[in-house]
């Protein structure tokens, strides 16, 4: 490492993938989910984790309990409102947490003091202090938000950060919460903050930014260049509307542009791929294949001109390698012939903890399976057996026990499917539009759920055609919107599995962490 490297400064990556983007609609997860994405965050070496807003809901507070809980290498943060009640419930789920942090928000814009809090600047003011001063009764780390930062009054937020650095905030994040700001702008409020704040160094300035116009990567950048030193983003760009700031593209353009920025990120970069398949995968929502990084496309060269001069010198045209955002850390891990301790061992390598000695044997036995119908098993299809066992694992009221689809030309697809349910063996049969559709219209006359499906997605985890196809799908009943997946190397088995585990979570009433309703 050059010297110069050595004493850049470190900009803190802060991840709000489990909170902020979990708050797009249908992104919702269980807290197995979010402990798994969490795994996968602090193995990126991400800095902060924000895992909720635990005076959200029961849900939401016992998913950051079990992120604080699994997670030693990354602080872990709970979101609250400038309430006691609030900062207490977070301080209470973060009690597990080797690191904690609070972060506490009030808005302090006219329009939101006058219409929304109906308080004064002054009362404002006060209650931030309050705020600040009884979250660090909990932990010394804490975060405060004025939030819409970008439509508040210079002035006045200068005065309630004085007054929120002297009370105990160590850092501030300021959020352009409505994706409204132009990046010279951004940065430019972020210089002038630092400048007339007097105790400014007494904080880490933070920024969070939304992509309503496309601008949350350049809003973010600049305001680093202009002293910002930690960064709020989302895996996939993940978030309400048009996204937060992508953690993947912010990462790479700091670490890619070493001769600009006067500090770097301590992320693992061989670990964003996976974080963005594990993301895409959970949620459902896919990756645009042309996104910058982590799309399928994203270090594809089609022209001749292009491959021509790659092959002679790769930073002709490339001015990133592909290696080193995780796409060939694919490496192949596991085959036929591998046993039971090997897989174990992958497993402990991959952060995944099963619960007990039945479980492993359940995932072995499923691995073996898998392994016979596909040669080589990536890291990619183990988290997929792991999402599915967890599916399985799960109290379920409803599981496949076999499936048998006609598909012809000239034919209409016919599909008989049997189901346990409760241990009672039930059987039905459906024609269907397509196979997929014959088999969940068969598995409904069972179930008689009466939900509408809003999303049905297919992605092939590897490459190939031997590859496993993962199906998410999302339904709706009444307002109450649920993601299922499943995995397998025929994808209308794996559609089957993805549709039950939706069920069945429907079916149970299984609280989700953050509960939504469709607008
Ligand atoms: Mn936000």
């Amino acid at each position: 490492m050059h010297l110069e490297q050595a004493m850049k400064e470190q900009l803190i990556v802060f991840d709000t993938t489990l909170r902020d983007g979990e708050q797009s609609p249908g992104a919702s997860m269980t807290r197995e989910e979010k402990v798994r994405i969490a795994k996968q965050l602090e193995r990126m070496r991400v800095d902060v984790i924000e895992a909720g807003f635990p005076a959200a809901s029961n849900g939401d507070f016992e998913a950051v309990k079990a992120v604080a809980d699994a997670i030693r290498e990354s602080t872990v943060c709970g979101l609250a409102r400038a309430l006691e009640n609030d900062i207490n419930r977070a301080g209470e789920a973060l009690r597990g947490a080797a690191s904690g942090r609070i972060h506490t928000f009030i808005a302090t814009s006219p329009i939101h003091m006058e219409r929304k809090l109906r308080m004064t600047p002054e009362q404002v003011v006060e209650q931030a202090v309050r705020a600040v001063q009884w979250a660090r009764r909990w932990t010394d780390d804490v975060e405060f938000s004025p939030e819409d930062a970008g439509r508040s009054d210079p002035d006045f937020l200068c005065r309630v950060l004085e007054a929120v650095i002297d009370a105990g905030a160590r850092t501030l994040n300021i959020p352009d919460t409505v994706g409204y700001n132009l990046p010279w702008q951004f940065g430019e409020l972020i210089r002038t903050l630092r400048e007339r704040i007097p105790n400014s160094d007494k904080a880490v300035f933070s920024v969070h930014c939304h992509n309503d116009l496309g601008l949350a990567v350049a809003n973010s950048l600049s305001a680093v260049l202009n002293g910002a030193r930690q960064v709020e983003c989302t895996i996939n760009g993940l978030g309400e509307r048009a996204g937060n700031a992508s953690l993947e593209e912010i990462v790479m353009a700091v670490r890619t542009r070493q001769d600009v920025f006067p500090c770097d990120t301590r992320l693992d970069t061989t670990q964003i791929v996976p974080a963005s398949r594990l993301v895409a995968g959970i949620t459902g929502f896919a990756v645009q294949p042309n996104k910058a990084i982590v799309g399928a496309n994203a270090f594809a060269h089609e022209s001749g001109i292009h491959q021509d001069g790659v092959l002679k010198h790769r930073e002709t045209y490339e001015i990133m390698r592909a290696e080193d955002v995780g796409w060939s850390a694919n490496r192949m891990v596991l085959g036929k012939h591998s046993g039971r301790n090997a897989f174990k061992t992958r497993l402990a390598e991959l952060g995944i903890v099963l619960e007990s000695e039945e479980a492993l044997n359940a995932a072995f036995a499923r691995f073996k399976d898998l392994a016979d119908k596909k040669h080589e098993i990536f890291d990619e299809d183990i988290h997929a057996l792991i999402s599915d066992e967890a599916t399985f694992a799960q109290a379920d009221r409803y599981k496949l026990l076999s499936l048998k689809v006609c598909s012809e030309t000239g034919e209409t697809p016919h599909a008989i499917v049997v189901l346990s349910d409760n241990g009672e063996e039930r059987r039905a049969e459906a024609d269907g539009g397509g196979p997929v559709d014959a088999a969940f219209r068969a598995i409904e006359s069972i179930v008689q759920s009466a939900s509408d499906l809003l999303l049905y997605s297919v992605n092939n985890i590897t490459t190939g055609t031997d590859a496993q196809g993962e199906v998410t799908v999302r339904v709706n009943k009444g307002g109450r919107i649920v993601n299922g997946q499943g995995a397998d190397t025929d994808i209308v088995i794996a559609s089957a599995r993805a549709y039950l585990n939706a069920l069945n979570k429907l079916m149970s009433g299984e609280v989700r962490a953050h509960p939504q309703v469709t607008p």
